[in-house]
């Protein structure tokens, strides 16, 4: 995402190297975990990249994503005999209330996951949800109005701890954003052009590369 001259990303999965190499980011002010499964979170040692350059990269996440990254990079948060070369993160807890990002303020959208807890992320007219399958009713109000929502859609069987197509359609139709981008989607849901046909007008598969004006 970015505004101004500020640069966040959302998540930093396995292929985070290809994506930044790819979008031609050469700073980074911070990242924003959702939850800490390693398709979110396994890229992080890439983030020297930037830290090397900048000093330290700002990194937002709620405590129990940060305890599990300690887990899974521990050499990231050393305190005693810490490599010169590993990633320099300043972490921010947040919980499910607002915090500001430079001028922004974000709005944390709690939704499950099965039993695991996941943040989405409102900021202005923009929200970004990734691995929902139940999000409740006061959550849902945080997402009213939106110019785009983007939104998971895993596949067309149903799965326990991720929304479908189905799933996700309805819950596209009950928040009515203006326009809606379906993402983390595997090969079991189809050929991008196929399942396009069939999507309401207002919605849209995302793929790779796909930047987006709000
Ligand atoms: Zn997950
Ligand atoms: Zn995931």
């Amino acid at each position: 995402m970015e505004w101004g001259d500020q640069v966040y990303v959302i998540d930093c999965g396995p292929d985070f190297r290809q994506q930044m190499l790819g979008s031609d980011t050469l700073r980074l002010d911070g990242l924003l975990f959702t939850h800490y499964h390693a398709d979110h979170t396994a890229g992080l040692d890439d983030v020297r990249s930037f830290s090397l350059r900048q000093g330290y990269v700002e990194a937002y996440a709620d405590a129990e994503v940060i305890a599990n990254l300690k887990e899974r990079f521990g050499y990231i948060f050393a305190t005693r005999d810490r490599y010169a070369g590993a990633p320099n993160l300043r972490i921010t807890e947040f919980e499910n209330r607002p915090f500001m990002l430079s001028n922004k303020t974000v709005t944390p959208v709690q939704v499950m996951h099965g039993s695991t807890r996941v943040f989405g992320f409102r900021i202005d007219d923009f929200a970004y949800i990734t691995d929902a399958k139940h999000v409740s009713p006061s959550e849902m109000e945080k997402l009213a109005n939106l110019d785009v929502l983007v939104v998971n859609a895993l596949r067309i069987e149903p799965h326990p701890t991720h929304f479908n197509l189905e799933e996700a359609l309805e819950f596209i139709e009950q928040l009515r954003p203006k326009r809606a981008y379906l993402t983390h989607i595997s090969h079991r849901l189809g050929f991008h052009a196929k399942v396009s046909e069939d999507l309401p007008k207002n919605v849209f598969l995302a793929y790779d590369g796909l930047s987006l004006t709000v």
